[in-house]
Order: structure tokens, then sequence, then C-alpha cells
């Protein structure tokens, strides 16, 4: 199904209707490359000729996240970065504290291994996200080794 439908179909399941503003924050969402913040995305609106506020900016992204044509990337102090999954093959990320820099990796051991644990649990996977904070080849030089430990919040398996 075209972006475009797949997002009018959820939301009018959601009862949500496809507006101007939302179709317009789509459109820049799915033409933007790499991995970008809301302060990206407001620039690359106003670069296409829209004016489109922050407010109705994070209104918008999690409706994209949800409908899955969107990925959210959680980073340090709370900030996020986000990417479109359309025509895009799956991966997984690594998010540095520090610089904030972002690693793609795909490993075909830890999807089997997810798929394994799911149906353990017997659970019907729609999709995933993992993601690995740490800090990336410089900054954990600079911070010396096995500096603050393994994050206490870290998703266990
Ligand atoms: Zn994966
Ligand atoms: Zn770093
Ligand atoms: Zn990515």
């Amino acid at each position: 199904m075209h972006a475009a439908a797949r997002f009018a179909d959820y939301l009018s399941r959601k009862r949500l209707k496809m507006t101007r503003e939302r179709r317009v924050i789509l459109e820049q969402v799915l033409a933007a490359r790499g991995h970008f913040g809301v302060d990206d995305l407001q620039e690359i609106l106003r670069k296409a000729g829209h004016t489109v506020s922050r407010a109705s900016l994070y209104r918008t992204l999690p409706h994209l996240v949800e409908s899955g044509l969107v990925h959210k990337l959680e980073m340090a102090k709370g900030q996020a970065r986000y990417e479109p999954m359309v025509g895009r093959h799956h991966h997984d990320h690594m998010v540095c504290l520090e610089c904030g820099k972002i690693i793609e990796f795909e490993s075909r051991e830890i999807e089997r291994l997810q798929d394994r644990v799911c149906r353990r649990k017997r659970f019907s996977m729609t999709g995933h996200t993992h993601q690995i904070r740490g800090y990336c080849d410089g900054c954990a030089g600079r911070r010396g080794p096995r500096a603050g430990g393994p994050d206490p919040q870290a998703h266990r398996v």
C-alpha cells in the first residue's frame, strides 16, 4: 500500500482526518533522509514553503510512528530522532548518549533470536525497535573504560 494510503487508513481507524497539514508533514517526512529531529523537520518544512508549528509536529509525529511509517529513536535527555521507514530495509540502531552519533546495524542472529523469544512467549510480533544506548568509539575513549556502567533501564531479554 502507498504510504499516503497507509496513513489515511491509520487515521480513519483512529477516527481522524487526513488534513492538509498532516499530508504536508507526511510528504516532507517521507522525502527526508537520515535521522532528523523536530527542529530539522521544521526547517525542512520551512524550506519547502510550509509554515507548521512545533506543536503540530509534536502532535503529528506520534501518529506517523504508530502507523509504522516512521521510526523513532530515543536520544539522550529525552530528545528524539525520526527516520522514514518506507522503502527502507529493516535495521536497528546504536545511539551515542554523548555526541548523538547513530550507528545502523543489521544482525540476522538478533532477528532470529527475537523471533524465537516471541514464539516461546506465544507473542505475534508485528514489528520491533531494537536500540542500543551507550558511547561511540570516540566518546568511550574520552570517558575512560566502562564509565557509568550499563544503563539500569536497558531492555533485558
Ligand atoms: Zn531488528
Ligand atoms: Zn559519541
Ligand atoms: Zn536508521
